[in-house]
Parts: C-alpha cells; structure tokens; sequence
C-alpha cells in the first residue's frame, strides 16, 4: 500500500515513491506546534495535554525542551530566528529570547484577555499575525477553564508598536493561517465549534493590503477532518492537516493528493537539510515524510 494517494497527476512529482512516512517519535498525547531550529538541528513541537515542548533531533534523540510551557500550541520564529509561541495556558503570545528569557508580545485586546492562541504566522514586514480561538479555555485539558471574553478573531501584532488589531472577525475559530509565497493572500482555517459536528471547517483565503485583509472568501473545505494547521510550498500549495494525513491544495483550491497518515494530524511545517522534509504531528505521534518540494516558512 502507497503511503500516499494522488488525486491530481501533477501531485506524483511532488512525492518521491520510495521516501516513507516515518515515525519520529511517540507518547504524547496531542502533539502540536511543529517548528524546525536548522541551525540547532532539531524540531521543536508542543505536547499540549502534558504542559510540554518536546526536542527531536536526527539522531533520535527526544526529549524535554521546556516544562511546565504554559500550554503551548502552534509555534514559528521570527526573523532574528527566535521561538515565537501560542500559550494556551498564559493566554498570550510569547518570544524566547537568544538568552532564554520570555517576553510576553501580546496578551489583551481592548482591556480584555485573549482567549487562547493557537497558531501564529510572522510575515516579511516583521508583523506577528496569530489566531485566537478558545479551544484552551473550554476545559482544564489543553489549558485552564475560564470564561470567554472577546470573540475568536485573527490578530496581528505591529512591529514597531507592539500593538495587537483584529484583523480577521468574521469566523468561528480561526486555528491555522498562512500567507502564500507573495504575501498577497491570508489562508486561514476555521475549524468551527469542535463538539457541534455541523458546523463549518473549511479554510477562507483573504486578500492582504499590508495591514489589512479582506474579502475572506470560501477557498477549500478539508474532507474528512479539518484543517488545523497548514503550511505552503513554494509554489503556494497548502499543505494541511485533515482527518486522514495531510492534504496537499492548489493555489486555486484543487485537492491534489494526500499523504496518509494512521493518526489524526494536527499540524505540519517544513525543514530538514533541505527544507524539503514535512514534519507531522499526529495526536501521539510525529512522522515525516521527504517530499520533492520545499517550505516557505523561514528560516
Ligand atoms: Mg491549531
């Protein structure tokens, strides 16, 4: 049995036939956050249910990164290579500094707390563009149980002020988001009430005009599951999370071909020698695959 399924043709140049899915690593219990340190040599990823940042690095090794992480989610780095991350628990977006302090980059909007970042973008002009459902607050699982006090928006956070805006407020739970390669367009997901089976889970594209974005019209609704994060090739495709591995669409919406995946995934990023090898992480476990194509995602 092929470890993927082409539904375009295009999407068997995208694979290499004989590269597996492997299994880097088990015994989580919901790993998220994938974000790859070339110059550490290592991955950095979230284990949310058990408070954790798990390290993985080629030879094998695994282990504990940072505990207790405020329940940590999804993770990037900005332009000066630091660790950029969602905190559940602090509610807030935080930065790990080069010497290991943590600054605290964004926690309220208009008086009143965030509910609980859950994945976070850093685009060219510095800016910090994060998505704030409140799945970390609905129970003490992934977070602490806590009232919610503003709507679930998309923000971003201006580098020479540090000041946060709502930029996306029109979803029910934004959770992943990515720019394409020219920055001209906004992917996120909306991943809906996560108990109401109904409800939509599908990823909106937004068109960018440096600060601001709009329209945010239907771009691809992910089947079976849903987009929790999502990451872009080179050439603009999407790599996405989905109930049955990970989906790989077109810039124009198309669903080309899916690398299957025997856990329920919640996020990918690339990196790798040759930032062509695709992290996964999958509920207990993290695989990855090499693929004929290359992350976007710096550095
Ligand atoms: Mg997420």
């Amino acid at each position: 049995m092929s470890f993927y399924e082409a539904i375009d043709p295009q999407f068997t140049r995208f694979v290499m036939f004989n590269a597996p899915v492997k299994k880097l690593a088990t015994g989580f219990d919901w790993a998220e956050g994938p974000v790859w340190f070339g110059d550490a040599n290592c991955l950095l990823f979230s284990d949310i249910p058990n408070n954790r940042i798990m390290r993985w690095r080629p030879d094998g090794e695994v282990s504990i990164y940072r505990e207790p992480s405020n329940y940590t989610n999804g993770h990037t780095r900005d332009h000066q290579g630091r660790l950029v991350s969602c905190e559940h628990g602090g509610r807030r977006v935080s930065r790990t500094e080069h010497d290991g302090s943590i600054t605290v980059l964004a926690d309220a909007y208009q008086g009143k707390p965030l509910n609980s970042p859950n994945d976070v973008v850093v685009k060219s002009d510095g800016s910090i563009w994060f998505t704030d459902p409140h799945y970390g607050i609905m129970t003490n699982y992934e977070g602490y149980k806590s009232e919610q006090e503003l709507p679930c928006q998309v923000y971003r956070l201006d580098p020479e002020t540090g000041a946060i805006e709502a930029v996306v407020t029109d979803m029910v739970c934004p959770n992943g988001l990515a720019f394409s390669p020219d920055e001209s367009r906004l992917y996120v997901a909306d991943t809906g009430a996560i108990f109401d089976e109904s409800a939509d889970r599908h990823i909106r594209v937004y068109e960018v005009d440096g600060k601001k974005v709009s329209g945010g019209a239907h771009f691809h609704t992910i089947d079976p599951g849903a987009s929790d994060g999502l990451r872009i090739d080179t050439d603009g495709n999407i790599w996405s999370s989905a109930g049955d591995g990970v989906h790989c669409i077109s810039p124009e919406g198309k669903l080309l071909g899916k690398i299957l995946v025997p856990e329920l995934v919640s996020n990918v990023c690339f990196g790798g020698r040759n930032k062509h090898q695709l992290f996964i992480t999958a509920t207990t476990s993290v695989y990855s695959v090499i693929l004929n194509r290359e992350g976007m995602q710096r550095p």
